[in-house]
């Protein structure tokens, strides 16, 4: 099968996604970053990603050739892909959903940011094969001080979920020492095993659990005053879904992080929003953690490519809303 026409300039490759049939057959010699998941289409990193780049390329000319296209990738896929991803010199990759836990096991070399979490979502490329790093944790602090004026450290917080992105969330939490870490998920094994994860990890900082169900009991009085609320549940996603906690039940929460961006305003939020507590979306935290990827493959600051890529994100949401 022949391989698709490449568009040349990083505007109009950003628009393709191409599947590892088009990887089979990559033949484009300029450097290429490239994120994948299943599904991809969804992804705003192209347009976050090719924006800095161009704009980078004013310190580092370099840049200006490399271009950044998504790859629908099936899971049971990820194990051949990779190797291919390295023999047809692709520079650096972004993993999403499914593949930050099952690529873990198949690099051969893991930063410390991502060994604790068991989770990758930023390949860099070695001689050999692809060493791992994870920013998901970097780009939720960043976002929460910056949005809400509030740094994990030294914070009372209630995570809500127990998948992947709320497994990086706590551990970002423990490693910056929170002063005390509440998990609250609707699946009770999940939040246990959760639990377990983070045992060897959390060191003095307290964790508990709480169950989804006796939050919405009158008495959540054994949930500290103050806490940062972050909702890392997939509870939102859809208009019509539910808040995954009722913020009435919260002795004066100082904020409300909720991680998703799209919608950009879920429920959880509107009802921050009503009782006066200072909430945001994750959008922010999407920038951040692509800024500190960008940085890891090119050396550019994501303190100056952070701004363009946030710019690029609202632009792209409001094309696709
Ligand atoms: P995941 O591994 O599939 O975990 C989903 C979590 O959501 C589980 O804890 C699940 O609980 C819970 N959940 C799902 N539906 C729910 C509902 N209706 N009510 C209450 N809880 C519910 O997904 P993930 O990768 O952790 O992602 C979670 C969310 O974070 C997604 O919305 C994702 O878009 C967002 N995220 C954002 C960023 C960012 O940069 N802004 C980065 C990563 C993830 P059970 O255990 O009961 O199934």
């Amino acid at each position: 099968m022949p391989m698709p026409e490449i568009p040349n300039g990083q505007a109009m490759a950003q628009e393709l996604v191409y599947t590892l049939a088009d990887l089979k057959h990559w033949n484009k010699s300029t450097p290429t970053l490239a994120v994948l998941g299943f599904p991809i289409a969804h992804s705003l990193s192209p347009m976050m990603h090719n924006a800095a780049l161009q704009s980078e390329a004013r310190h580092n000319p370099r840049l200006e050739t490399i271009t950044y296209v998504r790859f629908e990738i099936k899971p049971e896929d990820l194990k051949e892909a990779l190797p291919l991803f390295h023999s047809k010199g692709f520079l650096g990759l972004n993993l999403t959903v499914p593949h930050k836990v099952i690529a873990f096991s198949l690099i051969e070399k893991i930063d410390p940011s991502a060994s604790l979490i068991g989770a990758v979502n930023t390949l860099r490329r070695t001689q050999s094969g692809w060493e791992g790093f994870n920013t998901d944790g970097y780009g939720l602090a960043t976002a929460v001080k910056e949005s809400l004026d509030i740094e994990l450290t030294d914070s009372n917080i209630l995570l809500i979920g127990a998948g992947g992105a709320a497994r990086g969330a706590a551990v970002e939490c423990l490693m910056r020492k929170c002063r005390s870490l509440t998990l609250v998920n609707r699946t009770a094994q999940n939040l246990e095993e959760l639990k377990m994860h983070l045992k060897g990890i959390a060191k003095e900082v307290p964790i508990n659990s709480v169950s989804q169900v006796s939050l919405l009991e009158p008495d959540v009085s054994g949930i500290a005053r103050g806490v940062l609320v972050i909702n890392a549940t997939s509870a939102g996603l859809k208009p019509s879904d539910l808040a995954p906690i009722d913020l009435v039940r919260l002795r004066e929460p100082a904020g409300v992080f909720d991680m998703i961006y799209n919608p950009p305003k879920t429920q959880l939020m509107q009802q921050a929003e009503e009782l006066g507590i200072l909430t945001t979306n994750g959008l922010t935290m999407l920038v951040h953690q692509g800024a500190k990827a960008l940085e890891i493959w090119t050396d550019a600051p994501s303190s100056r490519t952070a701004p363009l890529m946030l710019r690029a994100a609202r632009e792209a949401l409001a094309l696709i809303r």
